[in-house]
């Protein structure tokens, strides 16, 4: 089992040219790769607090750089058997869906449609070069975790069940949500007429709960199945789009916020408090306290798992960035 911890500081918007950067990547000595992000205390500006990380990307960050440094290297692991996570954790508004969604210009796409080109084109290579004895099948799944409920994003909306759909654990050691669907995708095309129609009935779902989408975590896994003769080797890429880690009790929530914000909060209190008693190296992991943790298994699996931690550098954001960097930081020990 591997852990990456890095962290990504998105530039200011346009609509924030104005504004202080009030976070910054830096190294441990002048010429060596990133790994520290630096913020000022917000009770004492002459003082800064450093968080180290295993590599720290600033804001000049392409995404092409993000995906050839942080994910291209686990393409070859994934096809040699091994499972791959990838998951985007920070505050609504630093980046997550810019990091694994992306744009729709080429530069632009993020981790996923990049992981997706890459399984496609290794793929491909594998059954030109085997000369067909061994087949590649890409099936995907995509599903959201709102309010600790598990819903299908490849079914539209009107088919949600109320109560979401139950997870059972597997002998593997796996976490499945049971009925699950799952589509098989021959290439990018495939994979993006899916991708862009599920975002559809993730939105218009969350606009039917009076809700938004960043107050779910959404995970997409991408199933690989080689097949040479009598042996199968399956293994999974999942990339994931947490919800906003920002602490909900400050800001004028409605009741119906509350109840969502409690349920967020929950997940994401339950996935630090998995990240110390890992980092601690306690027996016992508060993994079943939500589905969303249940289903990350941080640690767990002996699979390769690269944390995304977005950062805005506004001082709008200082005190959920610090707690964020806080979390994360911490997963840095696992
Ligand atoms: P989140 O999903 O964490 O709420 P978004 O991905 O929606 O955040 O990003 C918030 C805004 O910042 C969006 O307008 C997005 O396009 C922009 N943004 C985020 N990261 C970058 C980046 N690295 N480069 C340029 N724009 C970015
Ligand atoms: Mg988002």
């Amino acid at each position: 089992m591997s852990v990456r911890v890095v962290a990504r500081i998105r530039p200011l918007l346009d609509k924030e040219l104005d504004k202080d950067m009030i976070v910054r990547a830096d190294s441990i000595e002048p010429g060596k790769p990133n790994t520290m992000v630096k913020i000022p205390n917000p009770r004492n500006e002459g003082e800064e607090f450093s968080f180290t990380f295993n590599s720290v990307y600033d804001q000049s960050t392409s995404q092409e750089t993000l995906f050839t440094s942080e994910v291209a290297p686990y393409l070859k692991s994934l096809f040699q058997g091994l499972d791959v996570t990838i998951f985007a954790y920070g505050v609504t508004g630093t980046g997550k869906t810019h990091t694994m969604r992306g744009g729709m210009k080429l530069a632009d796409r993020g981790v996923i449609p990049r992981l997706l080109s890459g399984v496609f084109r290794r793929g491909k290579k594998i059954m030109k070069d085997t000369g067909g004895e061994t087949t590649v099948e890409v099936a995907l799944s995509y599903y959201e975790i709102y309010n600790d409920k598990v819903y299908d994003l490849l079914e539209p909306p009107e088919k949600r069940t109320p109560t979401g759909l139950p997870l059972r654990a597997e002998a593997s050691g796996r976490t499945v949500v049971v009925g699950l669907s799952e589509r098989s995708c021959a290439d990018l095309k495939d994979f993006e007429k899916l991708y862009i129609e599920a975002n559809t009935n993730r939105v218009t779902a969350a606009t039917k709960l009076n809700a938004h989408s960043s107050r779910s975590h959404a995970i997409l896994r991408v199933k690989l199945t080689q097949t040479t003769g009598d042996m199968v080797r399956e293994s999974t890429a999942s990339a994931i789009d947490l919800a906003g880690s920002e602490d909900n009790r400050r800001t004028d929530n409605g009741k119906e916020r509350l109840v969502e914000s409690a349920a967020i909060n929950k997940s994401l209190f339950v996935l630090s408090q998995c990240i110390d008693a890992i980092s601690r190296g306690d027996k016992r992991i508060p993994y079943r306290e939500s589905k969303m943790t249940r289903i990350l298994s941080l640690g767990q699996n002996n699979g390769i798992t690269v944390m995304i931690l977005n950062l805005a550098p506004l001082r709008s954001y200082h005190l959920d960035t610090l707690s964020s960097l806080n979390v994360s930081s911490r997963a840095k020990r696992i």
